[in-house]
Parts: C-alpha cells; structure tokens; sequence
C-alpha cells in the first residue's frame, strides 16, 4: 500500500468512492492529509464514513481544499463536468488522479505505461510478467486490476507497469513514464472527449515530458498512430521504437509471417514463432506481444529472457481464455468481447467454431462480422440480442435460440459432439454487453467457466 505524504496537513477533496477512490483516500490519509470524500451513491458514502472519512457535498463545497482527486469515470469536461469538477476549475484548485498521486509518492520508481484503444490489459499483464520472470520488482495495476494506491511501495529499484486509460491520462501531469507504450487507436469514448481530436490528444500525454534516456514505443498498424510516431520520430525528444502485428519495421519489433522479429539493432532477427505462444493467438496478440517485447528490451531484459517469459504468460482471463479441452472440444471465454470488433478477433482464430452469442446489443450489431460467418458451424444465441442477431444470421449461418447461457452451452457441446470435427471450438464471444443477464463480462465469464468445469467427458 502506498502512503501520499506531498500534502501532509493540507486538505485534499476524494470524489467517487469506488476501488481507486478509495484506496486514494486512505493512501493521502495514512500520509497525513485531511481527506473531504464524496460520491454520489449513498451506498458509497456510508461505506467510506464507516471508514473514517469526512463526508462533504462537494459540488456544494471544496471546503478549502488544495486538489481534487477524481475517480477517472467522472467526467470532468465533456460530456458535461461534474458539478464539483466545474467548481475546482473555477476556483483553479487542480484535478488530479490516483496514478498521479502514485507518481508523486514513488518518484524514485521507474515507470512503464500503457495505453491504447485495444490492447492494454494484455499488453500491460505481458510486460509485467516478463519483468517478474526477468526477476525485477515490479507491480502491475492501474486500470487493470490493483488500484494504483494499492500497489506495494517498491522504491528505487522498482517498476510500475500501468495500464492507462485516456481517462487516467487526462488526471496524470507530472508522471513521466520510462517506458510509453501506445499500441493503437479507433475511435472510442469520443463522447468524452469531445471528439477523436480530444481522444487522440489524451493518448499522447503518455508521452509527455520524455527526453532522451526515455522509450516511446508505438504501434504503426493504424493510420492515427502511425502519425503520432513519425511526429515523435521528428521531434526527437526520446528514443522510439515502432512495433506491428503483421509487417516489417525498421529499426523496430513486429511479427511478420507469423515470427516476432527484434529489428533494434538492424540485424531483423527472429526470435519467437508466434505459433508457439498459444496463450496470444491472433494478429491482434502479435502486435501486444511486440509492444511487450520492446518494452522489455528499453527497460533492459535480454532477448531470450523475455522470450521464454512470452512462452510462459499465462494469458487474462476472459480474453480468448481456453477453460478446457474435453473430448477433443476446446471451450474458450472470450466474454471480454463486447462489442463485433472484439469478437471479430477471436473469430479469425478458429476454422470450426459452436458460436455463443448475444445479450444487451451495442449499435452496430453482427453484420460487420460476415465475412467469418463461414467459421461457424452453429450460432446458439443468448439474452435481448437474440432476435436480431437471428435475423442476421438467417440463411447464411445455422442457428438456434437457446436463451440462457447454461442452455447454449449443452447445446453447443451436444453439437459439437454429433459433428465430430477435429478442432472445434465452442467459443463465448458475444459481441453484446453482458448486463441483460450478468453483472458485468467477468460474472459472464465465470458464469461459463463453472458450466464448463462441470461438463462430462474425457478431458485432455
Ligand atoms: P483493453 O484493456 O484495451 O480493453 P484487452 O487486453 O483487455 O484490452 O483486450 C480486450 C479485447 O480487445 C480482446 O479480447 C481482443 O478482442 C481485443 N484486442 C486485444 N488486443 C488487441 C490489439 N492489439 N488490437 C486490437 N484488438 C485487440
């Protein structure tokens, strides 16, 4: 647990009480700060009194304080800030967040951060695993996992891997990380920032204040980024190193026909077929684990350490996670895949799939997925979507409404029994948000992991 003791005896505003929330206002408390704490929920509220802290109303009332810390989820410009981060801006106390108390508190520790539109989990759980099997002292959190101020304290020779949300980004002004790693960008939440110009600008805060002992490391697979690189290549401030799934770079990490090649020194040399690291399956995984590499190598492991630690990763749950073979089936939870691009990646993946999808359906639907419904043998379809997503598959990919995911999950197993191809995969990849049915993709996922843990059969 980290102790923030720059604002000893000043008061510091807390909003939104969840995780990070939370462990924000204990970390400023442990180091001698007077918190003020708000959240919107009452739930929240009692919980964090019940904790010991002052609860204020602040969009009422900062009630002096110095800063406010806010949880990245609250909007603090766009759509529309919240009320209380309208009236720190008026008042010009400074909006700050959890990872930049973190900077402050651990100025000593070195820093590799990771963001992306797509990505960042993995990428983020690689570095850090590389880091670990290299035998550093790392911790791993941020978005991903472990709250930032609940990371251990490590010191000067430790490392903070951090996964870094545009939202996160957009709360961190003094953090200057070692390592910058920005896989790729689409549009997303572009609602909160006004648009893919505010977007792509949070994006590049990752590297600011980077000079020349420095790493920027950057996916050249989409145009946007592609001309964040060049920019940071012209500018010259820090080393860069440009990374891609599926092309050659030079001077830079990619997979090309399937191979990771390590190109920093000029010399293209192979170092890993990908076909090797099934925990990463797909170009999409290519591109991660060369960002991870690179981000290894600027931070000075060797090749073949990090290598074998690529071999090792055990891989996140809920993202094209294998649960289990049995009876030659594969079952894989992909539940992270909520939307069709998502399941698009996991599709590509496998020739004969026993497809699960649906629940609370985003805009843009199925049809995007097309060109891969010749993968699937049988569609057993879940939740509010079904109907549409039936209407789309009709006459091209034969399927059922099964309703409930324990019904899909027998159905496709039956299915996939009678038919007897070798390599069928019955895979979760719902393309739709879970909270028709769940909680959220994780209570999906487990939901079918423990279908499948209890699912007879001779298991390889
Ligand atoms: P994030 O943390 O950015 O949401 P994750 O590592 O959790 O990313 O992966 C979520 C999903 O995004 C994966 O299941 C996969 O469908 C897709 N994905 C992962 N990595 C990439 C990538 N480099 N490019 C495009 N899509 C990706």
């Amino acid at each position: 647990m980290i102790e923030v003791a720059q604002f000893r005896n000043q008061t510091i505003a807390v909003l939104g009480l969840a995780r990070s929330g939370l462990a924000a206002a204990v970390a400023l408390k442990s180091g001698g700060a007077k918190v003020v704490a708000w959240d919107d929920a009452p739930g929240r509220r009692t919980e964090a009194s019940r904790a010991g802290f002052d609860l204020v109303d602040l969009a009422a009332d900062l009630a002096g304080a110095k800063a406010l810390v806010l949880s990245p989820g609250i909007p603090h410009t766009f759509p529309q800030p919240h009320p209380a981060a309208a009236r720190a801006k008026a008042a010009g106390v400074p909006i700050i967040g959890d990872i930049e108390l973190l900077a402050l508190a651990q100025k000593a520790a070195r820093f590799a951060g990771v963001s992306g539109t797509n990505g960042k989990s993995t990428t983020t759980a690689l570095i850090g695993h590389i880091l670990a099997e290299s035998g550093r002292k790392v911790a791993v959190g941020g978005n991903l996992g472990v709250p930032a101020l609940r990371l251990e304290a490590l010191g000067a020779d430790g490392i903070y891997v951090l996964e870094l949300s545009s939202y996160q980004l957009e709360l961190t002004h003094s953090l200057v990380l070692d390592v910058a790693v920005l896989l790729n960008i689409t549009p997303d939440h572009l609602d909160r920032h006004g648009g893919m110009d505010g977007y792509v600008a949070a994006k590049q805060r990752l590297f600011r204040g980077q000079a020349a002992r420095h790493t920027a490391v950057v996916g050249v697979d989409d145009d946007i980024c592609r001309g964040i690189c060049t920019a940071l290549v012209n500018a010259n401030r820090q080393r860069v190193i440009p990374i891609s799934g599926n092309r050659a770079v030079e001077r830079g990490v990619y997979v090309a026909n399937g191979m990771l090649v390590d190109d920093l020194d000029a010399t293209a040399r192979p170092v890993l077929s990908m076909t090797e690291a099934p925990r990463l399956p797909g170009m999409h995984n290519s591109q991660n684990a060369a960002a991870a590499y690179a981000a290894a190598r600027a931070l000075g492991c060797e090749p073949d350490a990090i290598v074998r630690a690529i071999l090792t990763f055990p891989g996140l749950a809920h993202r094209q996670e294998l649960i289990a073979t049995i009876d030659g089936i594969r079952y894989v939870n992909d539940s992270k895949a909520t939307n069709a691009d998502a399941a698009e990646k996991a599709l590509i993946c496998y020739d004969d799939i026993y497809w699960i999808a649906g629940g609370r359906a985003k805009e843009d639907g199925i049809d995007a997925l097309a060109p891969l419904f010749p993968r699937i043998r049988h569609a057993f379809l879940i939740g509010e979507a079904a109907d549409r997503f039936a209407r789309t598959l009709d006459g091209r990919v034969a399927h059922e409404t099964s309703g409930t995911l324990d019904a899909a999950v027998a159905a496709a197993r039956h299915a996939a029994l009678n038919d007897r191809r070798r390599g069928a995969v019955v895979l979760l990849s719902p393309a739709c948000a879970s909270f028709d049915q769940f909680r959220d993709f994780e209570d999906r996922g487990d939901h079918f992991r423990r279908l499948v843990e209890k699912l007879p059969g001779r298991r390889a």
